[in-house]
């Protein structure tokens, strides 16, 4: 012990009984004390965030930098099945927001944004388009909910506290934001719900949608920086908005109706050949236009302001067996990589991943219950393998049925 105060930090010289540690250094006697541990963690923080900061201000003004459309487009195709209008419309849209960002003022001409809107039924990717985007975007990306406007929108100041999460986005950076993409979700639970008896709240979803419309205008709002209403004492951020581009996705669940009221025509409706509505529907949802929007509930303002209007097909059998096996993300490709941690091979046998991809069907859960039926089956599996001795596990399909009938299947979901 008497040896112990002689130990000092090789770098700042504090003694050992000064310092809460001293770190030995693996190649002899050097040592290292918690202050200047602290201190360089500090150091190197900083240094990386500035070096973060440089490539991305970089990427912000260098449009030789910024991925082209089809480079954009073959990116998604990577984690997106199908969806191949939709994923040229989103293309072009992030380049072209690039070179908004990137244009010189030097003449009379201003790029002007083109926000976005993208219909197609729950489940069939328009999260997972948007998301996949953000992986590759150095702008700041935020995804909200349109959702909760309708709980708490007529109270004007929500609304901006859409950006909020912007703002977090961009490390509250204000010029960064004002450049941002935001992804709205849920639009069409604000269009308008016809005769509203209520007289106290606008449920009726027009109130939102008008201050919407002066979000996607492009004006100077007050986003509160915490959000919500939780904090009034909060400093408002104004932010500018002429230069966020909005995409907007809904479901907007009937409007195959709509078109076909248009196109005068009438949906077969209320067949029990679920394959043959779910063709005629997807036939009708190509034929999209503004009109059917404002049929829907939207204001017209609204429709204006949301100029490229794109949307989702219903994802078919054959897509979603794709959806199991080959995004780079695949569900498959997931249970794989758990079971490799164990040192397992996990195989699914084609008929099991067609059984899986029929259930999703039969249940109308789309690609969305993929997942919770590869659970059901894997369960017993993951829980067992760990601790057996087996090294290839191969999922068949009566295995699969086994397990569906086990995990009362039909009914859990149902619920
Ligand atoms: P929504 O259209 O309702 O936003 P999501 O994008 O959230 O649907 O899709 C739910 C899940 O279904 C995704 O996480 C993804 O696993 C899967 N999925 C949906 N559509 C596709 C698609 N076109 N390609 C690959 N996976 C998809």
């Amino acid at each position: 012990m008497a040896k112990k105060n002689i130990i000092k930090c090789s770098f700042c010289g504090r003694p050992s009984d000064m310092s809460e540690v001293l770190v030995p250094s693996a190649i002899g006697e050097t040592y290292i004390c918690a202050e200047c541990i602290d201190q360089i963690h500090e150091m190197l923080g900083e240094y990386r965030n500035e070096t973060k900061e440089a490539t991305k201000a970089k990427y912000a003004t260098d449009l030789n930098c910024v991925p082209k459309p089809r480079e954009i487009n073959d990116f998604l195709n990577q984690y997106v099945i199908g969806q191949d209008t939709a994923k040229k419309y989103l293309s072009v849209a992030v380049y072209n927001h690039y070179k908004r960002i990137a244009q010189k003022n030097d003449d009379d001409v201003d790029i002007e944004k083109s926000n976005i809107i993208i219909v197609g039924r729950t489940g069939t990717g328009k999260t997972l388009l948007a998301k996949t985007i953000a992986q590759l975007l150095d702008v700041p990306f935020t995804i909200v909910d349109a959702t909760v406007l309708t709980e708490a929108g007529y109270v004007g100041e929500d609304i901006e506290s859409l950006l909020t999460r912007l703002l977090q986005a961009a490390d509250y950076n204000v010029e960064k934001a004002e450049r941002g993409i935001v992804f709205i979700d849920e639009i069409d639970k604000i269009a308008r719900k016809g005769d509203n008896p209520s007289i106290t709240r606008d449920v009726s979803g027009e109130g939102v949608q008008q201050g919407l419309l002066k979000l996607l205008e492009g004006s100077v709002v007050n986003v509160p920086p915490q959000g919500g209403r939780k904090h009034p004492e909060q400093k408002m951020i104004p932010v500018n908005t002429k230069n966020i581009l909005f995409i907007c996705g809904g479901a907007f669940d009937g409007i195959e109706r709509k078109i076909a009221q248009r196109l005068n025509t009438h949906v077969v409706g209320f067949t029990t050949d679920a394959s043959k509505q779910r063709i005629k529907q997807e036939n009708y949802l190509q034929y999209i236009a503004p009109q059917d929007l404002k049929s829907y509930g939207l204001i017209p303002e609204i429709i204006g302001r949301l100029p490229i209007l794109t949307h989702l097909n219903p994802l078919d059998r054959n897509a979603l067996l794709k959806v199991l096996t080959e995004p780079k993300n695949a569900i498959v490709r997931q249970y794989q990589k758990l079971f490799a941690m164990d040192n397992v091979k996990l195989t699914f046998a084609q008929d099991a991943l067609e059984l899986i991809v029929d259930k999703a069907i039969e249940f109308k859960l789309g690609a969305r219950g993929l997942r919770s039926i590869v659970e059901s089956i894997m369960i017993d599996a993951m829980y067992d393998i760990p601790t057996s001795d087996i090294t290839h596990f191969e999922v068949t399909r009566q295995y699969a049925l086994e397990k569906l009938q086990l995990a009362n299947f039909d009914i859990s979901i149902i619920k």
